[in-house]
């Protein structure tokens, strides 16, 4: 009989998501006439730009025709969506090559996929709290994962120890959950770390679209040392509301090299192999997003989200309420109010005023008494649950 992949009884289930689920289920279940203010949301609720639109209708004419007609892309992404990307960092000083951009249909995909670049023998550190995904797709192989906690007091934002013994190491910065952003001098500790010890940075750069703070690295390869040790996983989903559209983008040096083999090649031969690219409308709709006003068009969306940000900081501010993020991140991570524990606080803002958060212990033990509230919802709930939050804990 056939031996399945006996690594995925190891997988714990998929128990935040759904356990949040079946508790607002059951309170509307009970309370059929309320609303609830969802502010856990992890998807975007504003639609694709106009830029975007068009350029995807544009795309869609052109299968119509035998004269402009695409059938199968190039499995690496086609060069027009490459070179625009490419350009969009050389643009910014940072001295890309197109052929160094891959495309992808998401992050989550490129994030499970990239692995198979790596032996079975690595061991995978995860900064905690944490997006699930990583601990997930290096338990599915089998990998000895590394849970490295963070802290309020380093502000979930750790540096290796002298002692530390990591081959591929999760960075995310923006942080989802704790929207905390890694500053130069701390991301260039992890990257000598990485140079010294012969590891690679997976640096998932899914929200660098909400970094305003200049001094604050949008990419890793804006730092010395990155182009011998990183890859860097971006995502158009949060940056461009394509989280149903699909599509993203992965760079890899031909600096990273290891064991003699170029990791860039190696992708090349894995992309070759196992996937026949991202459609062709897709890309052109992408395409959209680098073109200047593509540009202008994305930061109108942002500028929304953060104007929720703004609207919960400023109701923690008030209330005196200890936080990350919100700023150059679009997730709000809060310490949960007269010692509760992260569902204690859940059920407490579900049951007194209809809000909903993600506790913050489903990202990892050490998110325990912490909890995140995303920006993403409507502008009309979000200000609505900031200003119940205010009247349930006022003093
Ligand atoms: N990385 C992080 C940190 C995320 O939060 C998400 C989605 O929420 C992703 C990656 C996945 O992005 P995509 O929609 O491109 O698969």
């Amino acid at each position: 009989m056939i031996l399945p992949n006996l690594n995925y009884s190891n997988l714990k289930n998929s128990y935040l998501f759904f356990r949040i689920a079946q508790k607002n289920k059951e309170y509307l279940e009970k309370n059929p006439d309320k609303h609830l203010y969802r502010m856990g949301i992890g998807d975007v609720s504003l639609p694709l730009c106009d830029a975007v639109i068009k350029a995807l209708h544009e795309a869609v004419e052109d299968q119509s025709k035998k004269e402009t007609f695409h059938g199968y892309m190039d499995e690496c992404g086609a060069m027009f969506l490459r070179e625009a990307i490419g350009k969009h960092y050389r643009n910014r000083g940072i001295n890309i090559d197109n052929c160094e951009v891959f495309i992808s249909s998401g992050a989550s995909d490129e994030l499970g996929d990239i692995l198979d670049l790596f032996d079975k023998s690595n061991s995978a550190l995860v900064i905690e709290p944490a997006y699930p995904a990583y601990v997930d797709a290096n338990t599915m192989v089998g990998r000895n994962i590394i849970h490295y906690a963070s802290s309020s007091e380093n502000g979930f934002l750790p540096v290796p120890t002298k002692d530390l013994k990591a081959d591929i190491i999760y960075i995310c910065s923006p942080n989802n959950p704790t929207g905390a952003v890694f500053d130069r001098e701390k991301l260039q500790k992890w990257i000598d770390y990485a140079n010294e010890n012969g590891s690679v940075i997976l640096f998932d750069a899914a929200y660098e679209a909400f970094i305003e703070q200049d001094d604050l690295p949008r990419s890793i390869f804006e730092l010395d040392g990155a182009r011998t040790c990183a890859i860097e996983i971006c995502s158009l989903s949060k940056t461009a509301g394509f989280t149903g559209t699909r599509c993203g983008y992965t760079i890899i040096p031909r600096e990273l090299v290891r064991h003699g083999m170029s990791l860039n090649q190696m992708w090349i031969r894995n992309r070759t192999t196992k996937t026949n690219g991202v459609s062709y409308i897709i890309q052109r709709g992408a395409a959209a997003i680098f073109t200047e006003e593509g540009q202008r068009q994305i930061k109108e969306n942002i500028k929304i989200y953060k104007q929720n940000a703004k609207c919960l900081t400023d109701t923690l501010d008030k209330l005196g309420i200890w936080y990350c993020g919100g700023k150059n991140a679009p997730y709000i991570w809060l310490k949960c109010p007269k010692n509760m524990g992260s569902w204690e606080f859940f059920d407490y803002l579900l049951n007194e005023i209809q809000v909903v958060g993600t506790p913050g212990e489903g990202f990892g033990k050490c998110g325990e008494g912490y909890f995140r509230f995303s920006t993403f919802g409507s502008a009309e709930d979000t200000k609505i649950a900031s200003e119940r939050l205010y009247g349930l804990l006022k003093e």
